[in-house]
């Protein structure tokens, strides 16, 4: 088959996904993106090595250990949540479009684990996209947040990844990111629902930096974040929907006085999420949450936590979706 129509058909395959509002191709992450060492990095780089990024949390005492990392592919459940799983509304579709497995060097396949020290990022460069926005207002009973899905900080990749050849072999994402409004309105004050419910595809919430969360899964259910091709600041795009799998960790600042994480965005749900450290600041891992990736103390009531491991954000919804 030419060439071009095998491209045409890798197109084809990747709008039909996004037409059905799944997670776009590529996605994965690095939960502390920030782009460091990355810029200057041109597309005709040789070696994935000069995509390798800087992870401030990975350098971290105590926290998860980034070279070693527990694959999620065998996480997802779409019957029963439990903790470090991802309670999914839609099992994964095999035939969805998503990583070549064969080209993936950071994901040990026997050991199901994944280093994210060793992942290849698009790092910065030419692309520009206009300014993101993000407003929350609220009243007595409601908080609206409505955002135009692009980095109000401005960080984000060279897109699109076709231009880099040793990426784009490996995720053929041919997404470029553009606005697109969302508004969600959740209620002020959320409440736990009678039992947890599952989490869809598509955006799960929206972060104060102007752009929404995905789940942890990439359209094949298998671990976005273990094995999509995101940007050095840690989103992709769903053919124009761009979007975070993991909370990146510039964004996990400033802390509250007592060194817990500040709020990073809001669930569909109405529950807030916060960022990687509990009180004291240290970095949480799955067993300092339950089942849907969430704790409540003190003056915070419930919330939910990013952390390093799978499902990095939300397991399930404590509330009720809106
Ligand atoms: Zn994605
Ligand atoms: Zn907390």
């Amino acid at each position: 088959m030419p060439r071009h129509a095998t491209a045409a058909r890798t197109l084809l395959a990747w709008m039909a996904f996004a037409a059905v509002a799944a997670c776009g191709g590529g996605a994965a992450t690095s939960p502390a993106a920030d782009g460091t060492g990355t810029s200057g990095t041109t597309p005709a780089a040789t070696s994935l090595s000069a995509y390798y990024i800087t992870i401030p949390l990975c350098t971290e005492a105590g926290g998860a250990d980034c070279s070693k990392l527990r694959l999620g592919d065998t996480e997802l459940t779409t019957t029963t949540p439990a903790r470090g799983k991802l309670f999914s509304c839609v099992p994964g579709n095999p035939s969805g479009p998503g990583s070549n497995r064969a080209r993936i060097d950071w994901i040990d396949f026997t050991g199901n684990t994944w280093n994210l020290l060793r992942k290849p990022f698009l790092p910065g460069g030419s692309f520009t996209a206009p300014a993101g926005t993000t407003t929350v207002t609220e009243t007595a009973t409601t908080r609206v947040i409505a955002v135009n899905n692009l980095p109000k900080d401005g960080k984000i990749g060279d897109w699109p990844m076709t231009k880099y050849a040793l990426l784009t072999a490996i995720d053929g994402n041919p997404g470029t990111p553009a606005p697109r409004t969302y508004s969600f309105e959740l209620p002020l004050l959320p409440a736990a629902g009678l039992a947890p419910a599952c989490v869809g595809m598509g955006a799960i919430g929206a972060t104060l930096n102007g752009v929404v969360l995905y789940n942890a899964i990439d359209a094949r259910g298998n671990d976005a974040v273990a094995h999509e091709i995101v940007d050095a600041f840690g989103g992709h795009p769903a053919m124009t929907d761009y979007h975070y799998h993991f909370v990146p960790d510039r964004l996990d600042t400033p802390r509250l006085a007592d060194g817990h994480s500040g709020i990073i965005g809001y669930i569909r749900d109405g529950f807030p999420l916060y960022g990687y450290r509990g009180t004291g600041g240290a970095e949480l891992t799955n067993a300092d949450l339950d089942e849907c990736h969430g704790h409540s103390h003190g003056a915070l009531g419930y919330h939910y936590h990013a952390t390093l491991e799978y499902p990095y954000t939300v397991g399930c919804y404590r509330g009720t979706p809106r």
